[in-house]
């Protein structure tokens, strides 16, 4: 059912302090998306700006779009609606349909509300299809889109993020006019990304972040988590190797080095 989709704010364990490096993006978006819902009745009967109902997160993958949709979703007190591109495409052609209808529904029922979609490769090459069904269920899709557009008393809105957004096509970018850009983390950026996710963890004082982090240009967020894992699994497992079983001691890890963060990377 859609309704295993939604995630309530309130169970969201996540927090504007798990994202690092995107101040700006986090500043511009508080303003323009936040700050609207917020202050909703400063929009009210006047002629100022409504709140954006179609809003593009885009960027390459792994830098932090979802987290930061399910923050804004989080602060606004927004229901969170997600949708990964599957659950469009694995429906069969003549349920799509309903579903679009569905996802919409729950949307305007449970407002206020934000429907989060990936906007990634299956679901652009779906819409794109020629199927007779697949082009009925994107024009429905749309025009329910455009309900939530139109209807200023509706609190529910369209978030997308996307990888290239040169792949989307005009009506999909057309609804989604405010737009933000989300980078692949600079120097300083995988810095801090770093350091927010050792933060807890056993790691030697002498370890130099800066030089890891001028190790891995091109990782995304995602790549430096993943690589603190292996990190993490390399340290048990060599400890685990060089000691007795009866002495295996949680709080005795030795702590991450310069050198296995090195051999993280090269992995
Ligand atoms: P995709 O395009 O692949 O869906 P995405 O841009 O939506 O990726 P997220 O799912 O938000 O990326 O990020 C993946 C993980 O990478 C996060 O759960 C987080 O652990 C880490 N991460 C990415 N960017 C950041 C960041 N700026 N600060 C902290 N953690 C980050």
């Amino acid at each position: 059912s859609i309704a295993a989709y939604l995630v309530d704010p309130l169970n969201m364990h996540v927090t504007w302090s798990d994202i690092t490096g995107l101040d700006d993006v986090i500043t511009d978006l508080k303003d323009t998306v936040i700050l609207p819902i917020k202050k909703k009745h400063l929009f009210e009967n006047s002629r100022r700006l409504q709140p954006p109902k179609g809003v593009l997160l885009y960027g390459p993958p792994g830098c932090g779009k979802t987290l930061i949709a399910k923050d804004t979703a989080k602060e606004a007190g927004y229901r969170f609606i997600n949708l990964q591109p599957s659950t469009l495409t694995n429906t069969w052609y003549g349920e799509s349909q309903k579903l679009a209808a569905d996802i919409f529904s729950l949307a305007v029922k449970l407002q206020p509300s934000i429907i989060f979609f990936l906007f990634y490769f299956v679901l652009l090459l779906y819409f794109n299809s020629d199927h007779e069904a697949i082009a009925m269920m994107k024009a429905q899709f749309m025009s329910l889109w455009d309900r939530l557009d139109t209807d200023h008393s509706c609190q529910a809105i369209v978030m997308g993020a996307a990888n290239r957004p040169q792949d989307l096509d005009s009506a999909i970018m057309s609804r989604m006019p405010t737009r933000f850009h989300i980078n692949q983390p600079a120097l300083k950026q995988r810095e801090a990304i770093l350091k927010l996710i050792l933060k807890n963890e056993n790691v030697d004082r002498h370890v130099d972040l800066l030089e890891v982090a001028q190790e891995t240009d091109g990782f995304s967020g995602s790549d430096l988590k993943e690589m603190c894992q292996d990190v993490a699994l390399l340290c048990v497992r060599e400890y685990v190797h060089s000691t007795s079983e009866e002495s295996h001691d949680e709080d005795e890890i030795w702590p991450v080095q310069q050198q296995d963060l090195h051999r993280a990377i090269e992995k």
